[in-house]
């Protein structure tokens, strides 16, 4: 990292720091100040060197430490000042993570970044729960899908992909909203018993995931008290991680079955 001023916006994975990839691990370490917020793990926290300057800019839900645009104004004013920023951001940048935002902003001010792709959620939180994304005869397809939305707003996606069998669905920022999407699959059609999970803090020590299935899906949220930040998968696939369970972090407890 020779160039000054400049702005990496930097996918810091879903909290294993085993799944940093080389490239943002190399630029937290050469950074002069780090920008992160809330999704990024104690644990990849502890490998930034006491020589960062470190900004959190954390959003926990329903509180705004920064608003959106006072923390693109502070990218643009630390590049400014000739600083080497790494925007470091839970999963990718640019999956959910209003990165696209920022880099906008740093592109229409004529601001050198570079984007540094991160392990999505999606693909993270399922790997270590057992679940694969796609799997021949169960799942051609995978969608990415937010469950954030007002209470009285249509889904984000239509009928017709919230009802195909074939589709993985997994949702983001969902665990608010659980009761209103899962009616709204089985209104758009899709079995009730469907295999479906939640994946409370994927791939931290204190990772928990509940296998069930689409109807009962809110009830075990509720009884496990699945807190933030949580991903909800449903699909046939989710019946695999049966078989393929590997990650226990801490054993029988994790592994709540309601099915
Ligand atoms: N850019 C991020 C997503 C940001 S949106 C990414 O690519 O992963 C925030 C949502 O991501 C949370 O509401 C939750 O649904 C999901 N999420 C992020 N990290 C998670 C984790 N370790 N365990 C479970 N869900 C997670």
């Amino acid at each position: 990292m020779t160039e000054r001023g400049k702005i990496y916006l930097v996918g810091a994975g879903p909290g294993d720091p085993d799944l940093l990839t080389v490239k943002a691990l190399r630029l937290i370490q050469q950074a002069d100040t780090l920008v992160h917020d809330r999704l990024v793990s104690a644990e990849i926290l502890r490998l930034v060197p006491d020589s960062v300057s470190r900004i959190y800019v954390g959003k926990a839900p329903g509180r705004h430490t920064l608003d959106q645009d006072e923390i693109n104004t502070l990218l643009i004013d630390l590049a400014h000042g000739q600083q080497r920023v790494v925007r470091l951001k839970g999963g990718d940048p640019f999956i959910f993570g209003r990165g696209s935002e920022e880099a906008l902003a740093l592109a229409r001010h004529g601001i050198p970044f570079e984007i540094v792709p991160g392990i999505t959620a999606a693909q993270a939180c399922t790997a270590y729960a057992g679940i694969p994304l796609t799997h021949r005869g169960l799942a051609q397809g995978v969608q990415f899908i937010t469950g954030h939305r007002r209470d009285n707003q249509a889904p984000a996606i239509d009928a017709a992909t919230l009802a195909d069998a074939g589709q993985t669905l997994v949702v983001y920022m969902g665990l608010t909203k659980v009761p209103l999407i899962v009616r709204d699959l089985l209104d758009a059609g899709r079995a009730a018993d469907t295999p479906a999970a939640v994946i409370e803090r994927g791939t931290t020590p204190r990772q928990r995931h509940i296998v069930t299935t689409l109807v009962r899906l809110p009830e075990a949220v509720e009884s496990a008290k699945i807190a933030s930040p949580a991903l909800l998968v449903i699909g046939e696939v989710v019946s695999l991680s049966a078989e393929l369970e590997w990650f226990m972090p801490f054993a029988e407890e994790a592994q709540l079955r309601y099915a």
